[in-house]
Parts: C-alpha cells; structure tokens; sequence
C-alpha cells in the first residue's frame, strides 16, 4: 500500500460503480493512499475488485434498478462503512442530480460537479443554451423543445434543412435519436421519439438539430477546481462508433486544424469559467469542413479517458479526488503538454460479426503487455461475465511515438491477447486497425456503419 499522501484528501471514498472503472477508480485512491468501499450486487460479489477494496457491501440483486441505482442502498453503505466521498464513475448515477444533491445532504463529497450543474447539462436543451451564451456554436437546430404544434415542428424542419435528427432532451448513451429525411416522415418521428423518450428517460421532451452528412465526433477533456481555474487536456476523436457508441477512442485527432483545435480547447475552459464548472468532464462536438459544433457535455470522467492519460501523464481520476477535496488544480494550462498518440479499442463480450452479447465464463484470460501497452480490466482467468450490465469487459490502451507506432503496438497487443470461453469484438478491432482509411485517419461518425453495411453485403 502506498504511503498517505502528504495532502490530506480523503480517508475513505465509497466507489458507486462495478467493472473497469471501480477498478480504476480503486487503483487511483490506493495510490493516494484512499481507503475504499466498494458497492456490489449480488452478482458481482466473486469479482476481484470487490475482494481488493479495503471494504465491500452488497446493495441490492443483479438489475441496476435494484442496485446500482439503488440511491438509499448507496448512501446507506456509505454511513456504515464511514466513507466520506462518492465517486460515481461512469453511467448509472454519475449524471444524475438528484443523486448528487441527496450525497450532498447527507454530507458526503460528490466526486463530480454540483448537482445545478449536473441539471444544467443533463438536459441536452439547457445545455445548448448555456453553451451558445458562452460563446458555443451549436449543431444548428430547433430554438429549444419543439412544440406541439404540428405547422410549427414543420416550420422548423424546412427552415433547417433535411435530413434532421430528433433528439431527446433527457436521451443518453446513444439512445433516444431519429433522423428524418423527408417531410412525410417528421410527425410520426417526432411522435415515436417524444413516446420512446418518456418510457426510457421519464421525460418526453424533443428537439431538433440538423443531421449532419459527414462529420467526425471530437471531444474536450477539461479539469476545474472550485476556484474557477479551468484547463484543458486537448482533443479525443470518437468517430469510430456503431449505433453512436463509440468503439475506438485516440488522441490527438489525426489531420484536425492545429488552430480550430487550440482556439476550441481555450473556448471550453472558458465555458467552465462561466459555468463554474467543478472536477472532470468532456464537451463533445462534431467536426465539420474545419468547424466545431457543441453536442453536448459529460459531467464524469469517460470511458475513453485513458488515451487523454497516456499523452498528457495527468491521471484525470486522481485529479478527481483532489478538486473534490478541494484543491487548487495543480498545473495551469501552459503547464499541460503533450506527448505521442494513444489509441483505446473496448473489447466488449459480444459476437465481432452480429454484436449479440455474450456473457459467460471466462475460461482463459491473456492479457497483453510491453512498452506503451495499458490494459485497464477487471477479468481475469475464470471470470463469469453478468449478462446484467453493459457488455465491455476491459480497455487495450496503446502508447507510440507516432500514431503508426501507436497502432503497431495495438495491433501486436490484440494479437497477444487471449479470451476463451465468451466471444468478444476484438477480431473487428483486428480487421479496423488494418483498414486503410482508418490508417489514414479521420474517418467519419458514419464510417463503420458503412464499412459494417458493405461486409454484411459481401458476405
Ligand atoms: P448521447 O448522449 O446519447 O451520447 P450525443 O448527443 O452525444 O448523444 O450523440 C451521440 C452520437 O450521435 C454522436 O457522437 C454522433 O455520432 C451522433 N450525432 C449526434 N448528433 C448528431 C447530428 N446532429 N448529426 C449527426 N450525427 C449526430
């Protein structure tokens, strides 16, 4: 165990998470010198993080709902075991502001943003206005919700130009999306997404913004502190993405201009400024004819903040903690420099071909390793997959110089690597990496469902 930091931070945070990132999350407060509580359900009590974790409570049966987003069976761990912050990781309550102001009350730490802050741009709505007051220029699309009047949804369609998206207010996770190409077809999208977006996320506001032809999805990681000191740690493209879930994450953005990108760094520090924005989060936008377009914003730390972590050496998680307890950011962004290219591929346990998931024992578990190779995982040989939860089962991060070498690496790693038992993606991320429009970079968000549609065809 490693010695207390001479900083006194936390002595006890309750991980409100499972997988990979309570993991990650552990490993960061055990370098600190953290102790660590970590929540589980019944069906990941074998996991091995659970036994790592200084303390464990079960909160519930393996569905979410009776667990993991099991809000007093959360806070109620947290108050006997004495942990005096939560990290909430990624997905199930990292985003939700009730949680947040309820940890709060209860006078713990909420590793993350104010809950005001986490309403604000939870909402997809208020957050495109808070951005475009902050000097943002969003996706061009509808004023705010869209109305109910039929003439008027009609209206807006014409005046920003086919095809449009329908978007959920509340919508998350890929979720909660319709393109509409033609005029006969927008009432009834509207209609079937506000229904869908009701039952998924409880509330059926819509919007519009126009669906754009060929964009690539970049995305700005920034740190704040309570201070209103604000960085950024530069770009990530997320354009790999199959049913707008991204499958491949590297940083920097290959072929993006130097300048838009420094001056769209600067405006998202800025946005955090005037947001008052506190701890980790990510403004994503897509990127077009060597434009930026806000989306939206993340309030948590990503899944694919590893690759920010290899060229910049900041550990975003531990940066975390330390805004939560309080600290001053320790770098300015003159002091944020970096280094080579990273590339992260999610291996998820599912068939490469027909995306059906696989859960299951694992019966052999080789994970890869060498220079600039980084596996952030909780399998391990013998490992039963929950068919419970998200699918992903580990990240393959790979350091280079260059993005060749990056690559090289990733590619070396994925051919090392052994999972029996379970079916996994990596067998795709095999045939990506030898792609050569991949190779050549800066493939759009629509590339792999193409390249998916053309292999299906083939076959
Ligand atoms: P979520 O919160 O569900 O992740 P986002 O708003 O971040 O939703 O969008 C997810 C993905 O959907 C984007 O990365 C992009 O691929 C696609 N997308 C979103 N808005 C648009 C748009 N206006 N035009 C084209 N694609 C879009």
């Amino acid at each position: 165990m490693a010695a207390p930091s001479p900083d006194k931070l936390f002595d006890k945070i309750l991980i409100a998470n499972r997988g990979e990132i309570a993991l990650r999350v552990q490993r960061a407060c055990r370098e600190l010198g953290i102790k660590t509580v970590v929540v589980h359900s019944e069906a990941d009590r074998d996991a091995k993080y659970v036994a790592l974790a200084d303390e464990s409570v079960c909160i519930g049966p393996p569905p979410s709902a009776q667990s993991y987003l099991n809000i007093p069976a959360i806070i109620a761990a947290a108050e006997v075991t004495d942990a005096q912050a939560i990290h909430p990781g990624y997905g199930f309550l990292s985003e939700n502001a009730d949680f947040a102001d309820k940890v709060e009350r209860s006078g713990f730490v909420f590793i993350g943003p104010k809950p005001e802050t986490i309403r604000l741009m939870g909402d997809k709505i208020s957050a495109r206005n808070a951005m475009a007051k902050a000097g943002v220029t969003c996706v061009p699309g509808s004023d705010g919700a869209l109305p109910d009047d039929s003439k008027e949804v009609i209206k807006i369609a014409r005046a920003i130009g086919y095809p449009v998206l329908i978007k959920a207010a509340g919508g998350g996770g890929g979720r909660g999306m319709r393109v509409v190409h033609t005029e006969a077809a927008l009432l009834p999208a509207v209609a079937l997404t506000r229904t869908e977006a009701q039952s998924a996320f409880g509330n059926p506001v819509v919007y519009m913004e126009k669906f754009l032809g060929n964009p690539r999805h970049i995305e700005i990681q920034v740190l704040a502190d309570e201070f209103k000191n604000a960085v950024h740690l530069f770009e990530r493209d997320c354009s790999m993405q199959r049913r707008h879930q991204k499958i491949i994450e590297e940083a920097p953005a290959p072929g993006v201009n130097a300048r838009a990108l420094t001056r769209i760094g600067e405006r998202a520090a800025d946005a955090c400024r005037k947001l008052a924005y506190r701890g980790a989060g990510t403004f994503e936008f897509l990127y077009e004819n060597d434009e930026f377009f806000f989306i939206e914003m993340n309030t948590r730390v990503q899944v694919e903040h590893p690759v920010t972590e290899m060229i910049t050496g900041i550990d975003i998680v531990q940066e975390q903690i330390r805004i939560a307890a309080g600290q001053k950011l320790r770098f300015r962004q003159r002091d944020v420099v970096r280094r080579g290219h990273a590339i992260e591929c999610r291996i998820n346990a599912e068939d490469p071909w027909t995306f059906v998931p696989s859960p299951g024992r694992i019966t052999a578990w080789h994970p890869p390793g060498g220079p600039g190779v980084r596996v952030d995982s909780h399998a391990y040989q013998n490992y039963f997959v929950p068919p419970n939860y998200d699918s992903m089962i580990g990240k393959v991060i790979a350091y280079g110089d260059t993005r060749e070498q990056a690559i090289a690496r990733m590619r070396v790693a994925l051919s090392e690597m052994v999972v029996s038992g379970i079916r996994t993606n990596i067998p795709l991320h095999q045939e990506l990496l030898l792609d050569e429009k991949f190779l050549r970079g800066g493939t759009s968000i629509h590339y792999l469902e193409e390249r998916l549609a053309k292999r299906k065809q083939a076959a």
